[in-house]
């Protein structure tokens, strides 16, 4: 017979779990059994797997059979440690029940406090703690917590507040009518307590028609289903959309003996990071309440003081907090993020976790981390979050005209950067606001529900709350320009407007805040680049001036010192290109041609040249298009000054050039020298029924043998040019949407004769090579007869996602989001690789072209080249560079280099079992030979 598999782990005096148990554990349960190893004060308790959760929706939100064995067990153990018992009559045992993912999801899911009162464990909570308002107030908050997650009394569309609330401030009127019901929870007396339980207590009854479960044991099982359901809420739900959790992973369940800090003065909660998560300082960073327990200080209901000031408080629980910062900085090596509780005089860690930070502070202290020894540079390349790196080139605002604006508050600052927008005072409408122009949601504070509101927004300011508020938390994960806790900000959400001060606005009005220091402006405050852009592309800035500019140059060191796999960039202008350059790109990956095509004058002669009549007249048209294509090779060869360049042959369709209305054909018309009738039909002929698989690509060129020849004649001769100013050259022609080797056999065969002319006319050798990209699935399949004539591929993945999927990206948007939703598809495939599908015809396009050519080049240049697990996925399938555009550069080096160390660490890994293995095998081989020995 099996063993019946462990469901519960316990931490505390004796420990099951650690910090690599998070899959199963969840991390806030490995952490706990971490802490509660390395001796961290951590009150007892235990964890239910997440496997328990995959089990409850995989059968129908049942249990498997063993769990309430375990339960019982892991119950008692506990009881035994702290010498309470689970609903006794003299000395009961509280417990909080607390979900828990693989992955963070802060206040995503439900959690419950006070767990076990009743009317009679309350008395006795009072007695023994001699304390009633304690031991009451714990109880409220009970039947509040059961009350919502449990029981399911939450408002209704048609309620302004959370029935709870609007029982305490109904009830607060009555008490204190000559404050309007305004007074602190605080300000509410033992006997008033018990009068709000049962006001409670009536709530629920009048809800639910049931009477709220007495029995402990009743209500930890409602608690742990509710924990369970609650990782399919609509906020939950939305939030692994957003961060691709997948929803296979599901919760563990934590129950933890209670401490509290609502017994009084000496008592409290608080939230506190090991450095300042939006700027990366290393400080002891964070907020508290005395009296309070932990969800006062996220609620918003009371704002918090800074953790600073606990110093005057409570310096001994102070002291202590400074020993944790460094005990979890130096046992973690990672920022952190921790949740305490002060029970009179006593602190005891509830929570600790990797910090999220911003951009900016990820950079700050991977690199600081490293300069202080805690952790090493290769560890400070992979602690940066690729998609992060974007914030510290976001912009910041114009210094002048921010000197120049009056400053009407100031705020916490949450969220580092500059925003502009228009005032929005509701989510939802936030989300319609943003289609027409960039958004501030301005809200007194914002809540869960607010997400798709604060994602569609460009900045958030709040009123209320602090650095654990739930906009400053959003703001850290998301990147977001965040101002929390202005609190001179008033917001009239019925008549919509906002008063600052003096100031007032209607939604809709502007308003600027600046995140990095909490400043809130009137109007709309001019922008200007960050300081990396400052000092890499307008070099208005010196690099020695700027430290974040310095964190952000150091890591990039790193990052070339890691990486294998190339970055190009995908630029049509010398400009592109040297800002590109700046950012450490190695060469082009792409330029396309036909943007050229568009500028002034060109456009008429590009136009000329497709509604020609005859080969002659194209020819003359040709001729006019050369010199602009000649100038523009040549200006970003010059640019490059030595780099390679992959220059893409025309590939759009035809008609994507000449004018569809009738204005615009007649001015055609009258600039050529034609008639308007001829005009028209060229364009009805060259209409097609679907463009993306029509007469495109290659397919011109083959069959306008002219068009490649004029182009090829025009990178030559730019290159000539150039070369002869002494600067070296290497052009990379590429042929696009092949799908059958002549086709590039042909193409090759035009581009060889214009070279060798040119060469040969202007006296000159040039180093250049012909490819093509690979873009449709059958060049994948063939790739080994178009390697014949190819010296590099370049993976178009955009066209090689929309044909390998049969989905054009401009059409997706009507059910892409839904198949999301649904997770029929894990991610968008025009963002991200779709490594299974586009990924595989890359690989077997990769492994056929080698087979002719072992030394083919490979590239990448669809727009994945600069998302970073599509980088990562274009390194492990042995690419030689990826390409994207000149500002996802620094995000592609950053991925590219993680890519590489995740690639040793594994191989590191993997020679470590070699070894194993060798070993093993060398001892069979004894044994053999034993065994051989012995038969002799
Ligand atoms: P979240 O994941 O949303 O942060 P938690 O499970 O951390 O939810 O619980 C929220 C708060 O409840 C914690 O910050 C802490 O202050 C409080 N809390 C949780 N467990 C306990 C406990 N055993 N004793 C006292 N307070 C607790
Ligand atoms: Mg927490
Ligand atoms: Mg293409």
């Amino acid at each position: 017979m099996s063993k019946s598999p462990k469901y519960t782990y316990e931490f505390g005096k004796n420990t099951d779990g650690d910090a690599t148990m998070r899959d199963l554990l969840g991390g806030k349960g490995a952490n706990l059994a971490e802490m509660a190893r390395i001796g961290l004060p951590v009150p007892p308790g235990f964890t239910i797997t997440t496997e328990v959760c995959r089990y409850y929706y995989d059968n129908d939100h049942n249990y498997p059979q063993e769990l309430d064995a375990q339960v019982k067990k892991a119950v008692k153990s506990v009881e035994k440690q702290l010498g309470k018992k689970l609903g006794d009559k003299k000395n009961p045992l509280l417990f909080s029940v607390r979900s828990g993912a693989r992955d963070s999801m802060p206040g995503m899911m439900d959690t419950i406090l006070n767990l076990g009162l009743n009317d009679e464990t309350v008395e006795a909570l009072a007695k023994f703690s001699n304390n009633e308002r304690f031991a009451w107030d714990c109880y409220r908050r009970f039947l509040q917590m059961y009350g919502d997650v449990v029981m399911g009394i939450q408002k209704t569309p048609f309620e302004d507040e959370e029935p709870f609330e609007m029982v305490i401030h109904e009830f607060k009127k009555e008490i204190s009518p000559e404050t309007n019901g305004e007074i602190e929870d605080s300000d509410i007396c033992a006997e008033d307590m018990k009068e709000l339980v049962g006001r409670f207590k009536k709530l629920i009854k009048d809800r639910t028609g049931k009477n709220f479960p007495t029995d402990p044991w009743e209500q930890l099982q409602g608690s742990i289903g509710a924990v369970f359901s609650s990782w399919m809420n609509d906020r939950a739900i939305v939030y692994r959309h957003k961060y691709n959790i997948p929803a296979k992973w599901g919760t563990a369940v934590n129950i933890q003996a209670m401490v509290f800090g609502n017994t009084g003065d000496d008592s409290g909660s608080g939230v506190a990071f090991t450095r300042d998560p939006a700027s990366g300082e290393k400080i002891l960073y964070g907020e508290f309440l005395t009296d309070a327990q932990g969800e006062d200080v996220v609620a918003g209901v009371r704002t918090p003081r800074p953790v600073i000031e606990l110093k005057d408080v409570l310096p001994k629980s102070h002291a202590e907090l400074i020993d944790v910062q460094e005990v979890l900085e130096t046992h973690f090596r990672d920022m952190q993020d921790f949740e305490f509780t002060i029970e009179e005089g006593t602190l005891y860690m509830l929570q600790t976790r990797n910090g999220k930070r911003t951009g900016l502070a990820a950079v700050r202290i991977a690199v600081e981390m490293v300069e202080e020894g805690l952790i090493d540079w290769q560890t400070a390349v992979q602690r940066v979050p690729a998609e992060q790196l974007d914030q510290v080139l976001a912009p910041i605002f114009n210094s002048d005209a921010e000197k120049a604006a009056e400053v009407l508050c100031k705020g916490l600052p949450a969220g580092p950067g500059a925003a502009a927008g228009r005032i929005c005072l509701n989510a939802e409408r936030a989300v319609d606001m943003a289609k027409h122009g960039d958004v501030l949601l301005v809200r007194l504070e914002t809540s869960p529900e607010d997400l798709r509101g604060m994602i569609a927004a460009k900045g958030i300011l709040t009123a209320r709350g602090g650095v654990s508020s739930h906009a400053a938390l959003v703001a850290r994960q998301m990147g977001k320009i965040c101002v929390c806790g202005a609190d001179e900000v008033q917001i009239d959400y019925d008549k919509r407007i906002v008063t600052i001060g003096e100031a007032k606005f209607k939604e809709g009005d502007h308003l600027s805040i600046n995140g990095t220091t909490g400043q809130v402006y009137g109007g709309e405050i001019e922008t200007a680049p960050s300081e990396i852009l400052q000092v890499l592309i307008d070099k208005s800035l010196d690099a020695k001036d700027s430290k974040s500019y310095e964190n952000y140059a150091k890591l990039m060191e790193w990052c070339a010192q890691a990486t294998k796999l190339g970055i190009r960039t995908n630029a049509d202008s010398p400009g592109q290109v040297a800002n590109a350059i700046a950012f450490g790109a190695q060469g082009i990956g792409l330029t396309r041609t036909e943007h050229m095509f568009f500028e002034g004058k060109r456009i008429d002669a590009m136009r000329e040249m497709i509604l020609a009549e005859d080969l002659e007249s194209r020819k003359k048209a040709l001729k006019k298009i050369l010199p602009y294509q000649r100038r523009d090779f040549a200006g970003i060869f010059e640019t490059l000054d030595g780099l390679p360049a992959t220059i893409r042959l025309l590939d759009p369709p035809l008609h994507e050039f000449v004018p569809h209305d009738q204005e615009a054909q007649r001015d055609l018309a009258k600039k050529i020298g034609c008639r308007i009738a001829d005009i028209k039909r060229r364009v009805d002929e060259l209409h097609e029924f679907n463009p993306m698989l029509g007469h495109r690509g290659c397919r011109l060129g083959n069959v306008y043998h002219e068009i490649t020849e004029m182009q090829a004649q025009a990178i030559f001769e730019a290159a000539a040019q150039v070369k002869a100013k002494g600067i070296d050259v290497h052009p990379e022609v590429m042929v696009p949407l092949v799908g059958f080797p002549k086709e590039l056999e042909i193409q090759k065969g035009i581009i060889d004769r214009v070279a060798a002319e040119v060469m040969k006319k202007k006296k000159v050798e040039i180093d250049y090579m012909v490819g093509t990209m690979i873009e449709i699935p059958r060049a994948c399949l063939v790739a080994d007869e178009i390697a014949e004539h190819a010296e590099f591929f370049s993976f178009g993945t955009n066209d090689l996602t929309q044909t390998g999927l049969g989905m054009s990206r401009d059409d997706a948007g009507s059910f892409l989001p839904f198949y999301q939703d649904e997770e029929i598809v894990s991610a968008n495939p025009f963002a991200a690789i779709d490594q299974r599908g586009v990924g595989q015809l890359m690989e077997i396009g990769v492994a056929n072209g080698q087979k002719t050519r072992p030394d083919i080049k490979l590239g990448i240049c669809g727009e994945h080249g600069g998302e970073p697990s599509s980088v990562k996925f274009c390194h492990s399938i042995g690419l030689n560079y990826v390409s994207c555009s000149p500002f996802r550069v620094p995000v592609a080096r950053l991925a590219a280099a993680q890519a590489a160390l995740e690639e040793e660490a594994a191989a590191g890994g993997g020679k470590a079992k070699d070894v194993k293995k060798a070993k093993a095998k060398k001892a069979k081989a004894k044994d053999t030979k034993k065994s051989k020995s012995k038969k002799k």
